[in-house]
Parts: C-alpha cells; structure tokens; sequence
C-alpha cells in the first residue's frame, strides 16, 4: 500500500469540473489582475474569520511582511515570536529590519509559550508574533494579556489555521491581525501561491491595500514605499471552490485524528494534544516518539510519506546567527525538533491506509 503525506490529485479528482469552469472564466474575461472574484474570496474569508476586513495577498509569506510593513514595524524594534515555526514568520521580521526575539514554546502543544513572554519584553518591543501550528491556535488569552499591559500589536500567523477556534474565537479575529496562507498544503490551498489578511482595525485594512499596490494612493503617487502584494483572480476562483469544502475536509481531518488517537492508545507514540479551549483543523497530525529517525527509515521503506516539521529551530539556522543565540537557549523547541513527525492526515484517507500507517508505526515504536 501507498499513503502520501498528502494526496492532492486525489481531491483535485473531485473538483475538476469546477475549478476548470472557473479558471476557464476568468480567462476568457481577462480580467487576470485583482477584480470582483478576489473581492468575493475577501468578503468570505472575513466572515469566516468573524473579521470586518480581509486583503488577498500575493502569499502567507506577504501577508506576514505586508501586516509588518502597514504596522510600521522596522529598524530598531523588535518582535516576539516563536523558535518552532516554518521560516517565514522570522524571515519577515528579520526582512523589514526588526529583530526577531525568540521565546521557548509549550512542549504540549508546540506554541509560544505565554508566561515566557513577559520576560522578553523590552522598550523596543512593538509587537508579538504568535504561530498557530499545526492547525491548533496558541494560548491567546494571556498573549492578549501582555500585549495590553505592554500596548503591543499581534500578529497572528495563522497559515496553519485558517477556521481554527480558540474559546469560540476564530483565528486571525484575536490579534491586531490575522496572517493566511492558500499554500497547496495548507487545509485551504490555492493552485499556486496566495494568501489574506484579516483585521477589525479599519484604518489598517486602508493601509494594507494601499501598501499591497506599492504603497501608491492614487495610482502613480506613493505616499508609502509598499509592494507588489496581489493576489491573483486565478487563485481566487480556485480557492473560492474549495472553500466550499474547507469545513468538510477540517471535519474529516478531526475524524481521522481521533482514530489515530484510538489506535495509538496504549502504545510509546504521544499523540497531539489539544487544549480543551481549542478546536484544531490538523493541518498536521503530529507524533512525538523516541526513534524517530528509525521510524522514518521505515515509513520510508513501507511507502508512507511523513515530514519533520521542523527539523531546526529559528534560533539555530544559520541565517539568524548574528542574533547571538545557542544551542541550549529553547531547549523545548530542540526537544521538539528531535522528537516531532507528521503522519498522512488528510481527508481522503481511506480507514485500510490508517490502519496501515498506525500499525507500521506501532510495529516499531511499540
Ligand atoms: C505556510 C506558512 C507560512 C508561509 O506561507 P506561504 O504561503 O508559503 O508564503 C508562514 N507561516 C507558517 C507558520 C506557515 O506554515
């Protein structure tokens, strides 16, 4: 038997008709910049998100640097955020000349960990960055908290988590805003790049459109030096048809988890935990066990794909060493990095594929 970590021919299989139908019209009308369409996609993303505000960005990547750069965020300031993440979320920081500043994260469920933030509070901090990994939101009240007390911005990175709940509140409507990505492995994947922003912040929402067209208002006069940030209208017909799934696919992933869960009971694999204020879209379905790199030699062997996210922290990459960290500085983050693997998760897998993964593992692991 084969499982890939992700099977996206398999859902292509089911929305063929649509997704050509509607790339096929936004050929004919050439129409191939901005338009109604991602106008529309906006408009639903926002009321998913509960947000007033939604901005199609040209990825979850732009939507990071775009919130960054409208929220004036740059040289001499600095932002919180987490070791474990995919690079982008540092990466964006470090690019609009802030300094990222790292925090250690909750070992349960791999996010900022809240009570260490205070201490890296400094008279240069101007925002903090939390991560929902994994498609489980971070701990956002007492983050909330401290941006208060500290009158700082949040950045939600919410790529990972797009529909995610934390106590009811959707991800993305928490912070000051919300970061997507429709990367093709995200639960709500474009055909290509793309991502949005939310926001309730109006005066905000008028700088992120300004600054996703170069900063210019009106055309030619650049009050901002912004950038070239669109979203395509061939990205929002196609992800406006998989929107109609996303609930669907979450709910399938949900289902596939808690059997996993069940056939992990008892055995040396720690499955995630999610918090009882979370409900998680499982973006990925992530495994802590001791021999790991054993394991994935296996799961190699048996044509199971599976993926280290993320095999080395933000503060041990090589780009980020003038920041001054060491090994030994997050040393949950590390634990994590050694200790972490996604299995298959997706919505098309059939109950023969979990039961095949689940007992290779545990045919290992014990
Ligand atoms: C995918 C991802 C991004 C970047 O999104 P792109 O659309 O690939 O640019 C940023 N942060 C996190 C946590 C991600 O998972």
């Amino acid at each position: 038997m084969q499982v890939p970590l992700l099977d996206l021919k398999a859902q292509y299989a089911t929305l063929r008709k649509g997704v050509m139908a509607a790339v096929s019209e936004v050929l004919e009308s050439q129409c191939c910049i901005g338009g109604p369409k991602v106008a529309e996609l906006e408009a639903k993303i926002a009321a998913i998100s509960d947000c007033k505000f939604a901005v199609g960005v040209s990825s979850g990547t732009d939507a990071l640097l775009n919130s960054l750069m409208s929220l004036e965020i740059g040289t001499g300031d600095e932002v919180i955020t987490t070791p474990f993440t995919f690079f982008a979320t540092a990466g964006c920081i470090a690019r609009v000349g802030a300094k990222p500043v790292f925090v250690d994260i909750d070992p349960l469920t791999y996010n900022i960990n809240p009570k260490l933030i205070a201490a890296a509070v400094t008279k240069k901090t101007k925002a903090i960055m939390p991560v929902h990994l994994y498609g489980q939101m971070a701990d956002m009240g007492p983050i909330m908290e401290v941006a208060k007390k500290h009158k700082l911005t949040v950045i939600e990175d919410a790529a990972q988590s797009i529909t995610s709940t934390y106590k009811g509140k959707k991800a993305g409507s928490i912070g000051t805003v919300g970061c997507f990505s429709f990367f093709p492995s995200k639960n709500l994947g474009g055909i290509g790049d793309g991502g949005m922003i939310v926001t309730n912040d109006k005066q905000l929402y008028d700088r992120l459109l300004i600054m996703r067209n170069h900063g210019s208002n009106p055309k030619y006069y650049h009050k901002y030096i912004g950038g070239n940030f669109r979203l395509d209208p061939i990205q929002a017909v196609a992800l406006l048809v998989k929107l109609s799934y996303l609930d669907k696919w979450s709910e399938a992933r949900r289902r596939n988890a808690v059997y996993y869960d069940k056939k992990f009971t008892g055995t040396a694999v720690k499955t995630p935990y999610i918090s009882p204020d979370c409900v998680s879209i499982y973006n990925q379905y992530v495994i802590r066990v001791p021999k790991r790199d054993e394991l994935i030699k296996l799961l190699r062997d048996k044509n199971i794909g599976c993926e280290i996210y993320y095999p080395v922290p933000m503060h041990l990459q090589e780009c980020f060493k003038y920041l001054g960290y060491r090994q030994g500085d997050f040393p949950e983050a590390e634990k994590a990095a050694n200790e972490v693997l996604a299995i298959p998760i997706y919505p098309e897998l059939t109950d023969a594929m979990k039961d095949y993964v689940a007992e290779t593992i545990v045919s290992l692991v014990g």
